[in-house]
């Protein structure tokens, strides 16, 4: 068998036929640049995260970003982030001039532990960046209770957790403005580049949108000094497609979760993806954690079957961010999860066999009987 870590064929194919008629129809729209194509999806996207408004921008970095700047931090404020992120949670920082302050995950959930929080607020603390990392949703209700003990602002990365919910609310519905990506393979994915802010509040709205297009809200009159960071028109008409099926690619994403769960359970050398009491998990990746890990991703690929490492290196500990001088040994959950971590294949469209043939071969790598009953 040959499995990939991921595959489109499963959510494109049945879609072919739609998207190529939206490409024609923008194509003779004479519409290129933030026309109806956007406007339909902010609004369509907006209902689903329930928020009162979406912006559609270029990515997932490009959110995070206009998120911080809207909200006026930069230069000596300090922003709140796990050390466990993907990269371009703590880039968006940087690039406003801010401090990435790292807090430690729980082991468990992988995600911020909050309970750790309150030690590294400091004066300079302006935002907490909670990250609903591989699908979960962070504990949120905890978290909204100390920013606004200390009266912090919230963006979350909703990258990886479109339709994740705590104590069912969504998330990128708690921050006071969120940001999230539709990266060809985040599950909300369109066919290139593109991502979205969201927010309740109608003037963050306003200045994000200004923001994304050169700081101009009427054509040549600018008010700030913006970039051009705007949803490709293109893209939004693809994700208007694809947004009506994320639902349904969900389901399949958990009950794929699921058969992992049950066919793995009991395996000494692995543990296996939990769900947080309140939260949801819509499985963006499953990640388990490997006794012997790079040894079993190179057995996995002798059987045919490619996994991916999220993520190899703690962020704190990239060369990019040698500047603020953390050593080995300083995030010791992170790099815990960094030397252990191993991502199976997960996608709407997968094969329940495939799955099987996956779970086999690992307790073959760990010479334990098959999980099947
Ligand atoms: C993908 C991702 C981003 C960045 O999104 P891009 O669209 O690739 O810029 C940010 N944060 C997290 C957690 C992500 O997974």
């Amino acid at each position: 068998m040959n499995i990939p870590f991921l595959s489109f064929t499963g959510m494109h194919a049945p879609i072919k036929g739609e998207i190529l008629a939206a490409f024609e129809s923008f194509f003779d729209s004479n519409s290129y640049i933030l026309g109806d194509n956007v406007k339909n999806f902010e609004s369509a996207y907006a209902e689903f995260n329930t928020t009162e408004f979406a912006i559609g921008v270029s990515n997932g970095l490009d959110a995070l970003r206009i998120s911080l700047e809207v909200l006026g931090i930069g230069k000596g404020d300090e922003v709140i982030v796990p050390s466990n992120t993907y990269i371009a949670s703590v880039l968006a920082i940087s690039q406003v001039g801010a401090t990435p302050i790292f807090v430690e995950p729980n082991e468990e959930t992988f995600n911020i532990d909050v309970s750790k929080i309150e030690d590294v607020i400091s004066g300079k603390t302006k935002c907490i960046m909670p990250v609903h990392l591989f699908g979960q949703a962070c504990e949120m209700n905890s978290l909204v209770e100390v920013a606004e003990r200390y009266n912090l602002s919230i963006v979350e990365d909703n990258a990886q957790a479109h339709g994740a919910s705590f104590n069912g609310k969504l998330t990128g519905s708690f921050g006071h403005i969120n940001a999230t990506s539709f990266y060809p393979g985040k599950n909300l994915g369109a066919l290139g580049d593109a991502g979205a802010i969201t927010t309740n509040d109608d003037n963050l709205a306003i200045k994000a949108r200004s923001l994304r297009n050169y700081g101009s809200q009427k054509k040549y009159y600018n008010d700030f000094i913006g970039f051009n960071m705007r949803l490709d028109e293109c893209q939004a008409a693809f994700l208007l497609i694809k947004l009506k099926h994320v639902r349904e690619w969900t389901l399949r994403r958990q009950q794929i979760a699921a058969l992992y769960n049950q066919l793995l359970s009991g395996i000494e050398q692995v543990s296996l993806p939990t769900t947080n009491r309140g939260a949801t998990h819509v499985y963006h990746l499953y990640v388990i954690q490997a006794k012997a890990r790079n040894e079993l991703q190179e057995y996995l690929a002798t059987k045919g079957i490619g996994t991916l490492i999220h993520y190899p290196i703690p962020p704190p500990l990239q060369l990019a961010y040698k500047s603020l001088n953390y050593k080995i040994g300083d995030f010791p959950i992170a790099e815990k999860l960094a030397n252990t971590s191993l991502s199976l294949p997960i996608w709407p469209g997968m094969e329940l066999v495939q799955v099987d043939y996956i779970a086999d071969s690992i307790r073959e790598f760990f010479n334990q009987p098959s999980g099947k009953k």
